[in-house]
């Protein structure tokens, strides 16, 4: 009895043909062409000189046949249709990327306390007009403590030079 294998494009029942090692096909013409299909996908993939040989054929057959693809889209118009809801959908997913990198400001919002060096923009990168200032973070319960305790006068300075320079005023 011969054995039976089970293919794996159409999962249907077919007897080996001996001479085929390994065969996971049965011969029915799609599933052929998967095979053939997988077989150069993976070819493209792992070999730079059938990639580049592929690429050759194709530039020369483009060269002798400049119009097939005019007449083929003039000819399939739902090809057409689904080039362009597919890039559309291309299209949305770029933006979204982008939407999303946008988002990923929102974390340098924070910043750490500690000493900083104010240099203005347009001087480069010269150190000779840094300031060193130092930054405390002011919570946002700052305003209620504020109020409970005469204006801030017991605070140390550094504070409430920060605390003046935010709301505008002087400490
Ligand atoms: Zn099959």
């Amino acid at each position: 009895m011969k054995p039976k294998l089970r293919c794996v494009h159409c999962r249907r029942r077919f007897i080996a043909n001996p001479r085929v090692k390994d065969q996971k096909y049965c011969n029915h013409s799609c599933c052929q062409r998967a095979r053939k299909t997988l077989w150069q996908r993976r070819k493209m993939a792992t070999d730079a000189a059938y990639r580049q040989n592929q690429k050759d054929s194709h530039q020369s057959w483009q060269i002798k046949n400049p119009d097939y693809w005019r007449q083929y889209r003039d000819g399939h118009p739902q090809y057409c249709e689904r080039n362009r809801m597919l890039q559309k959908q291309r299209d949305a997913k770029r933006r979204a990327r982008h939407l999303a990198k946008m988002d990923g400001l929102k974390q340098l919002k924070s910043i750490n306390p500690g000493a900083y060096y104010l240099i203005p923009c347009n001087a480069g990168l010269a150190k000779m007009d840094a300031l060193t200032q130092k930054i405390n973070l002011i919570p946002e319960t700052y305003t209620i403590f504020c109020a409970s305790c005469k204006k801030g006068l017991d605070r140390p300075p550094e504070t409430a030079a920060v605390k003046g320079a935010y709301s505008g005023g002087a400490p």
